[in-house]
This record gives C-alpha cells, structure tokens and sequence, in this order.
C-alpha cells in the first residue's frame, strides 16, 4: 500500500514537472515572440537617474505640480506615462544597500558582484561582456556613453569597463579609448593623468576620438564627426557638469547632449545610447531636495529628446528609464509637518548646495571674521528662509528658534577648519560629512517643504523601470536589475 502510495506520488511529481516544463517553454516561446529580426528595435536608448527611485520621480511631479489644498494636483514627467511599468531589486553581492558600480555592472552584463567591482564576477577576474560591447562587435552599432558626471565614473564605466576596483581611473579611462565607442559626452575625465603617464585626452586625441569642450563646437557636431568626446563647457564640483539649477545660456543641458548623440550616432545599422544623470545621487546624498529634482526635470528633458526621436522611428525605438538604486532614503512627508506639504517653497532656493559653498569659502577667504548676519543674509537671498520674527510675506519660511539655533550652531561649525570641528555620534547624523551649515540649510528647508531624508548613503528601495516602444512588454512586472540585461539582450537578438 505505502509502496503504491509512493510510486503514484513519483508518478504526480512526473506529471506536475512536465506540466511546469511545458509553462516554461511556453513562457520563454512567448518571451521571443515579436521579436523576429523585422521587429527588433534598431535604436534603443537606456535612461539610468542615478539614485533615482519612484520617490525622487514623483517629488519632481510634485513640484511642478499644484500644492494648493483642495486643488492638490501631480505634473507627470514624460516617462512616468510611458506604457509599460516594472519594478526591480538593486541588491548586489556586498549588500542591500549597493553601490552604482555593480548596480550598473547588473544593468550593463547581466551578473552579481561586490560594490565597488566593474564588470567582473565576485571573483574580481571574471570578465563580463556587457550589452553595449556585444551590439558593437556583433550588430556593428555605434554606441553612445552620456552622463552628467565624469565618463569614468562607475555608472557609464559599467557600459565600457571591466576593473576591480571602481576607483582605478586612469585604467578606466584608457579602456574608455580602447572600446572604440562612438560617442562620449557629459562630464570629463577624472583623473585623465597619472604618475606622469600620457594624458587621457591626448591618447584619446591620437585614438581617433575628436575633442570639443565650447558650446559652438559641440553644436556643430554631426554625423560626419567621427568618433567624439564631448565636453561640458563648464565643469563643476569633481569635474562634472554643473547641477542644473546651476546652469545658464553658457552650459549644454543634458537633453543638448542625447540630441548630439543622435546626430553623431543615428546609421542604417542601429545605435545604443546610455544616458546617466549622476547628480540626481549626489543631491540625494547631500539631502539637497531642490538641486536633486532640478537634475531629475532636466533628465526628463532629455528622455523627452529620445521621445521625439521616437516618434520619427515608431517602430525602430526601445526606450528604457530607470534608476540604480536609491539614496538618501528620501520621504515625501515628514515628522513635523505631518499630512502637510509645501515643495513651493523649494522653489526659493536658487542654487545647490555646492555652488551655496563656494560662495561661503569665497567669502570666508575674503573675511576671516565673517559674520553669522552676513551669512543669514545670504540664505534669505538665495534659500528664501529668514529669521524668527522677521517680517515675512510666507510664513512657511521664517524659522522657528529651534530652527535657527541649530544654523547658528551649524555656521559656528562651519568657520572652523575642518579638523577642529566636532566629531561625534551627533554631528555624523546631523550633517553627514557634509559642510555643517550648507546641510543645514538644505534640511531646515527640505523639513519644512514635507521632505524626510534617512541617509547619507544608498538604500535598498526597489527601482521602477519605465518602457515605451519595440519590446516595451517585457519590461512590465517585478523582477532583478540582472534581469534588464537579459531582457534587453533577447529584445535586440544579442548572444
Ligand atoms: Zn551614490
């Protein structure tokens, strides 16, 4: 009897594995199918926010939107209405709270690896082809690599890189020649010497790659460039290209730079362009809400150039946008104001907390003795926020004595050198490494606009992915970052 038992359960189990064998071939026939050669795309753009989750989007759509109570309404950025919607896990081999270079290692090749790694297994040795490396060598696409931040840096170094150790520039950066890509633009090259070796730049100049950093050059670019390296005519903080809300009529936005890319890149065989914006991760780092969604407005700016490009090419086109990982644990509602918001107010600050430091370190050189009223008078002009009992037209800006007690405390901080300032539990949470007064002054008005931040650093928020156009249905769902390599690699027919 127990014996029939047991060869009937063998018999299920035989059945159910057939049954679920079958699923699976059905499954991955329907995955292929509609992707016969004629409906690859042949132009396929991926968008990475970095440190970019569905909360940094939707504070952006609030701050276009309208704060007025019982008129509370979103202004949607142009990808949060693409068609297809997924949701993907950012954990990499170290930790839930990963960093971009495996992020984008998951993203570009497919594999699990230790922070800090790039393109290589948990073994640091084992090279992992990436997507943008196996449509050149076997569709002959050109290839575009475009960030905010330095080309070298972990995220774009992901689509062209294979190292160790994120951190070992120089090498990046001669594998960044060496890949023969077609198109590099953004930021610059950080750390283009080393240890008297040739410059980057040069070797890229005798690599064939054309070099144009002024605004009249970059615009004159076009399909018979050749290979190009194209350079923000202004850099800021590490090289990078200035924060948006930093920019004017001299700067190349980055929606500039992917219409330069299609110029450059756009032939009969096909291009692949991945566009980074870096920054959105450093305001978050810095708990910089208004310089964070500047970055995030002028992104959409830019998916909004590939939209158009798609439309020319409806049936040729993938757009992807999605984030890394997230950073600063960013909340929209926070413990003192409750169900309240009032992101009008960020619309006060007029830059980011990196050019607000410059401006202090100019005037700290200039007067050793400056003074907690001059520097006050400062963050009225360009944060909107003013003292206790000051005549204000909106009151959400005048700071509660709390409030102004702990920016007292924090430019006292500030005008010490920065060895001598206090380190302890305590100012680690309140001001991150950060400078003590511009963190501050970010936080107070952040708070008081219903923004919560938890971290200095990334978190393990899942990332939405946004798709529209040819294979946009595989991308619906929840699943890896791993998985968007393999995705994208069945739509356009890679091995
Ligand atoms: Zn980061």
């Amino acid at each position: 009897m127990k014996k029939r038992f047991v060869s009937l359960m063998v018999l299920l189990l035989c059945v159910l594995s057939l049954v679920g064998a079958e699923g699976t071939k059905e499954q991955s026939t329907q995955t292929m199918q509609g992707f016969g050669s004629s409906e690859r795309p042949k132009y396929v753009f991926m968008f990475i926010g970095d440190g970019m989750s569905h909360v940094q989007i939707n504070a952006a759509q609030v701050f276009n939107g309208n704060n007025t109570k019982g008129d509370i309404a979103l202004s949607p950025l142009s990808f949060t209405q693409f068609p297809v919607l997924g949701l993907q896990t950012t954990y990499d081999a170290t930790s839930f709270c990963p960093d971009s270079a495996s992020t984008a290692t998951s993203l570009s090749s497919g594999i699990k690896t230790h922070s800090g790694v790039l393109g290589m297994g948990v073994d640091k040795t084992t090279k992992a082809e990436n997507i943008a490396e196996k449509l050149k060598s076997q569709k002959d696409w050109k290839i575009g690599i475009v960030s905010t931040v330095t080309l070298n840096h972990a995220t774009p170094a992901a689509y062209y890189a294979h190292s160790p150790s994120r951190n070992n520039y120089y090498d990046i950066g001669l594998q960044l020649i060496g890949s023969g890509f077609d198109y590099f633009a953004g930021g610059s090259i950080n750390k283009a010497t080393d240890k008297g070796q040739a410059s980057i730049y040069d070797l890229a100049k005798a690599n064939g790659y054309t070099f144009v950093d002024t605004k009249e050059a970059i615009e004159a670019l076009d399909a018979n460039s050749g290979k190009v390296y194209a350079q923000s005519p202004r850099l800021q903080d590490g090289g990078s290209m200035p924060y948006s809300i930093d920019t004017d009529d001299r700067d190349v936005s980055l929606a500039g730079f992917v219409q330069k890319g299609i110029d450059v890149l756009d032939n009969e065989k096909g291009f692949f362009m991945m566009v980074e914006s870096g920054k959105i991760d450093w305001a978050c780092h810095a708990n910089d809400a208004a310089a964070e969604i500047s970055d995030i407005l002028a992104f959409d700016d830019a998916v909004k150039v590939a939209i158009d490009f798609a439309q020319k090419h409806p049936n040729e086109t993938l757009i992807v946008v999605t984030g890394d990982h997230e950073t600063g644990g960013m909340t929209i509602g926070y413990a003192s104001t409750g169900y309240n918001t009032a992101f009008e107010i960020l619309k006060n600050q007029k830059l980011s907390y990196v050019a607000f430091d410059e401006i202090i370190k100019g005037m700290k050189s200039a007067n050793a003795n400056l003074s907690f009223d001059e520097v006050m008078e400062l963050v009225t002009k360009d944060f909107g926020l003013v003292a206790p009992n000051a005549n204000a037209t909106d009151k959400a800006l005048v700071l509660t004595e709390v409030e102004y007690a702990r920016l007292q405390e924090a430019f006292h901080q500030s005008m010490l050198p920065s060895d001598k300032r206090t380190k302890d539990d305590v100012t680690a949470l309140l001001y991150g490494g950060y400078d003590p007064l511009s963190v501050t002054v970010t936080h107070i008005l952040n708070n008081k606009a219903g923004i919560g931040w938890t971290s200095y650093s990334h978190t393990g928020t899942p990332i939405s992915v946004y798709a529209k156009g040819v294979g946009e249905q595989l991308f619906s769902g929840s699943y890896d970052n791993t998985d968007i390599f393999h995705k994208l690699r069945d739509i356009v027919g890679v091995n």
